[in-house]
C-alpha cells in the first residue's frame, strides 16, 4: 500500500489497516473475503472499509468464549435473514463433544423451537445416532451453517453463508471435536469449498478448519430416498472408524 493510500485510510479513521492474511485455513472463511469482495461499482475507498470491517468482524468472533459467542449470534443482524426468521438457531449439545454434526440452515420446526434438527428429519438423525450408542447431548455436538432460516427454506445464499461462518469455526475451535459429520449437498459444498456431489465426497475423510470431516446424506433427503439410509448408515460406521483412528 502506498504512503499516500496509508494516510487517506487514517484520515478516515481506517486504522490499523487489517490486511486479508494470504493463507486462509478454510474455504469458508475464504468466501468470507470473497464476499467482501464482491462489491461492484462501490468506489475502492469503500471497498477497503468493507473488507476492512469484515475483516475485523471475523477476528472479533474467532476470540469470544461460549458466552460471548450465544450472545452475538442472538443479537445478530448482520444479513438479511434475521428480519425473517423467528429467532436464531445456535446450536445444541456436548460442548466438548468428540463429534461435531453440521447441517445447512434451521427449517420451520427449529425456527420455532430454537434447536437444530428437532423435525421429522432430526428424529432420524436421533434414532441413527442412538444405533451407534451416541445421543445429542452426550459426545455430539449439532449445529447449522447458517443459524437463522432462509424464508420459506430456500436455498441459502453465499452472502448470508459468509456473514456466518466465522460462527461455526468459532464453535468448532471451542469443541475442538475429534470429526465433523457435514450432512447434505449444502454443509459438505460450503465447508470444503467445492460443488462436488455427494456420491464423490463419501468414502474418504476430508478435512475441515484442520478438524477431519466425513460426509453423509441429510437427513431430510433419507426421509424422500429410503434406499440411501444403508448408505448413510455406512457413512455412520465409516465415521466411527475414522474417529476410532483418531485416538
Ligand atoms: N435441516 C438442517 O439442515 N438443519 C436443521 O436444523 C433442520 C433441518
Amino acid at each position: 500500500m502506498s504512503r499516500r493510500r496509508a494516510e487517506i485510510l487514517a484520515e478516515m479513521g481506517l486504522v490499523p489497516v487489517w490486511r486479508l492474511r494470504r493463507e486462509r485455513s478454510s474455504p469458508v472463511l475464504q468466501s468470507v473475503a470473497e464476499a467482501s469482495a464482491e462489491v461492484q461499482g462501490v468506489p475502492l475507498h469503500e471497498q477497503a472499509v468493507v473488507a476492512t470491517s469484515s475483516e475485523a468482524r471475523e477476528r472479533h468472533i474467532l476470540s469470544m468464549d461460549w458466552q460471548a459467542l450465544k450472545g452475538k449470534v442472538a443479537g445478530c443482524t448482520d444479513c438479511r435473514l434475521r428480519a425473517t426468521c423467528k429467532q436464531t438457531v445456535f446450536g445444541v449439545g456436548d460442548e466438548r463433544a468428540a463429534w461435531m454434526l453440521v447441517g445447512e440452515a434451521p427449517g420451520a420446526d427449529e425456527d420455532r423451537l430454537g434447536e437444530p434438527f428437532v423435525g421429522q428429519a432430526g428424529k432420524l438423525l436421533d434414532n441413527m445416532l442412538a444405533a451407534l450408542g451416541l445421543a445429542r447431548g452426550a459426545d455430539v455436538y449439532i449445529a447449522n451453517v447458517l443459524k437463522c432460516r432462509p424464508p420459506g427454506n430456500r436455498n441459502p445464499q453465499p452472502d448470508e453463508v459468509a456473514q456466518c461462518a466465522p460462527y461455526l469455526l468459532r464453535q468448532i475451535s471451542l469443541i475442538q471435536p475429534k470429526l465433523i459429520v457435514a450432512m447434505g449437498r449444502f454443509a459438505a459444498q460450503a465447508l470444503l469449498g467445492t460443488d462436488a456431489s455427494i456420491a464423490s465426497l463419501r468414502g474418504r475423510v476430508h478435512r475441515y478448519a484442520g478438524v477431519p470431516l466425513v460426509v453423509t446424506y441429510h437427513p431430510a433427503y433419507l426421509l424422500r430416498s429410503l434406499p440411501d439410509k444403508a448408505k448413510a448408515w455406512a457413512d455412520l460406521r465409516f465415521a466411527v472408524r475414522t474417529i476410532a483412528a483418531a485416538g
